[in-house]
């Protein structure tokens, strides 16, 4: 690595020899004249308001303040500097962490008619050459480059010569230690930037919200007195639920086989549980991938776009995956464990519906979880942090266990203590009409559970014996433990295996029934099973698996456009995205495709009216969709005449 560093230096230093001052004084190409914010927002990037916080940060921008913004995931923090960047003349440098996040937002700004260029690693010599060639030239004004950049000897030189008038931090939480991604890199900016040819503007962005991590971003960074602007954290479109399932892959297989070409990921907290929750979504026939730190930087790397790219339906991974990831159409991010904070938590569970379509985040606890997090928790060797650690556990413990809202539990851990009580959106606030009274359901299947013991001499079964023996089954499995002879024998003939699986999970997770650890869980009676037998106790269920989030929206989307018209721009979206070889959303969002699927545009002047449509991409892409949504609407005709 750091001979690589220095030979990058060497290149680099050259490349300033080279091309030097021969074509220095051509900047400012590219000036959007008179325009506002708004003006740009809506010809570049074709939306017609600001979100929250957007409109201020970018005004204390351009009018020379450094500014400090902190904003949920998918809160439009790249507009926050790329419009004022637009609306000055001079260059403005984006330190990012990852290559794939620079390259995200530089095929996001071409494809919105910016020049915009990274440099990074993995560039040949000559491409290095280019970029900054251009940048010099002025004809690249938005220049991404990754922290370590700024430690090479010829690339700081580089900027010495050239007018800076912002430097932009995006996810500025990695220079804080008490962040989670910590980034040593990230200690070199401040410095850096001090030797510049004059300061810039100074703009950091991140969506962690504590107060430590924001105090030692202003402090590392030595920002001068900055514009702080925190928006709400509330991610309206995200629906949280915590599921206690007995056995996790039967949840997660049931969940996504409902959807399998829909985007999602699925986080575990070891890479043996990738592996396994990876091979059995593929035996299942659905396109999942895989990403953990055991895996080569090759396979990392394919797996990740495969998955960015809609060549693959599901990201199996740890938390390695995910920082860096700005895809936009991701509907559910499914915890097979839980993380050992909430913080990390509601980053992960983040990622899901940036493009503020409805999204699921559900968290699949299981008792285990909490010793493995205990257990590298105390791997530790910082005493305080341990400390701290345990502390956060416990809060992530107990939002596992909250029969309260979901939501206002992580608004009110972030700090906004007038969060709603009920958010009337979550898996705990979903409404009463969705409760069921299984008492009998229930005392049937604690019967059986004790039958089916009684039979054995004591032993122990999972769900699916269970189930069978309820539902009556004649199977080979159940008739050489004598189950077809016990008195519980097929008394819930009419209820689908799935029913009863969902109500035996609920009688676990209320401790009537308790399930043991491992990869095949026997079901056991508690101290509650046999007072609950007696009778007198009303249980009632709720049904929650129907109301989650994005499945219900698509249920109650039927009607509002056309599903075939939908899939179908989506498809025309996918040739494009391959042709330029750009990641589909980067063409349009899903929530533009959406909104075309109402609105029904049928001329340019409508087109340029869909949010997310600029004049670049009305030029680049509106014959193509015009033509498309033409079709759809003259087959429509001639079916409906026929
Ligand atoms: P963040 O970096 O805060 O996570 P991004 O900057 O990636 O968020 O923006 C998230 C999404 O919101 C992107 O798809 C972007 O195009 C969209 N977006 C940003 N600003 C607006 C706006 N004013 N109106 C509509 N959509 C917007
Ligand atoms: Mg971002």
């Amino acid at each position: 690595m750091g001979k690589n560093i220095f030979l990058l230096s060497v290149e680099i230093w050259y490349n300033f020899k080279a091309f030097g001052n021969a074509e220095s004084g051509l900047r400012g190409a590219h000036k959007r004249g008179m325009e506002t914010p708004s003006d740009v927002l809506k010809n570049v990037f074709g939306f017609d308001s600001f979100k929250r916080g957007q409109e201020e940060i970018i005004r204390h921008i351009l009018d020379g303040r450094d500014v400090l913004g902190i904003m949920p995931t998918g809160g439009g923090k790249s507009l926050c500097y790329q419009i004022p960047a637009l609306l000055r003349d001079d260059i403005t440098v984006v330190l990012s962490p990852l290559i794939s996040l620079m390259k995200d937002q530089v095929d996001a700004l071409r494809q919105n008619g910016v020049n915009a260029a990274s440099i990074n690693s993995v560039m040949s010599w000559e491409e290095v050459q280019d970029v900054l060639r251009r940048v010099r030239t002025g004809s690249i004004r938005i220049l991404y480059v990754s922290p370590e950049r700024l430690e090479v000897d010829g690339f700081k030189d580089f900027l010495m010569s050239i007018d800076i008038g912002m430097v932009v931090v995006d996810e500025a939480h990695c220079v804080s230690q008490w962040g989670h991604d910590f980034r040593p890199a990230y200690l070199n900016i401040a410095p850096a930037v001090s030797k510049l040819r004059n300061r810039p503007i100074f703009a950091a962005f991140t969506a962690t919200a504590t107060p430590e991590v924001r105090d030692d971003i202003i402090d590392q960074l030595s920002l001068r007195s900055p514009f702080t602007k925190t928006t709400g954290f509330d991610r309206e479109n995200l629906f949280f639920q915590v599921e206690h399932p007995i056995d996790k892959m039967r949840f997660l297989l049931d969940y996504i086989k409902k959807f399998p070409d829909v985007s999602g990921i699925v986080y575990c907290s070891t890479r043996k549980s990738v592996e396994v929750v990876r091979e059995n979504l593929v035996s299942a026939g659905i396109k999942a991938v895989r990403y953990h730190a055991g895996l080569s930087d090759e396979e990392r790397l394919k797996n990740q776009e495969d998955f960015i790219y809609d060549r693959a339906a599901v990201m199996v991974a740890t938390n390695a995956f995910g920082m860096g990831i700005d895809k936009s159409n991701v509907r559910y991010v499914l915890h097979n464990n839980m993380p050992q904070n909430i913080d990390s938590y509601y980053q992960e569970a983040g990622r899901a519906g940036r493009d503020g379509l409805p999204a699921d985040c559900i968290l699949l606890f299981g008792q285990g979880d909490v010793s493995t997090a205990r257990f590298l928790i105390s791997k530790g060797e910082d005493e305080l942090m341990k400390k701290t650690g345990y502390k956060k556990l416990n809060k992530m413990v107990d939002y596992c266990n909250t029969g309260g809202c979901l939501r206002s539990f992580i608004l009110n851990y972030f700090g906004e203590r007038d969060a709603a009580r009920t958010c009337g959106a979550c898996g705990n606030c979903a409404s009463d009409s969705d409760l069921s009274d299984v008492t009998i359901e229930a005392m049937k299947i604690l019967s059986c559970v004790f039958r089916m013991a009684e039979r054995t001499g004591g032993k122990r079964f999972g769900v699916s014996m269970l189930a069978d023996v309820l539902r009556g089954s004649k199977a080979e499995h159940v008739r050489t433990f004598g189950f077809d002879g016990i008195s519980t024998w097929g008394i819930m003939k009419e209820y689908s295996t799935r029913t009863i699986r969902e109500i035996t999970n609920f009688l676990v997770a209320g401790n009537y029934l308790k399930a043991d650890e491992g990869e095949f869980p026997t079901i056991s009676f508690t101290g509650r099973s046999f007072p609950f037998l007696k009778g007198g106790e009303k249980l009632l269920m709720r049904r929650r698996e129907e109301s989650a989030g994005w499945k219900r929206w698509i249920k109650n989307r039927t009607g509002e456009y056309d599903n075939e018209l939908f899939e179908a721009l989506r498809a025309l979206r996918r040739q494009i995205a391959a042709e330029e070889g750009v990641p589909p959303y980067v063409i349009f969002s899903d929530k533009t495709i959406a909104h075309m699927c109402r609105s029904l545009p049928s001329d340019e002047a409508e087109f340029i009216n869909v949010p997310g449509v600029g004049e670049t991409k009305l030029r680049k892409y509106g014959g193509a969709f015009l033509a498309a949504l033409n079709d759809w609407s003259v087959k429509g005709r001639k079916t409906a005449d026929s």
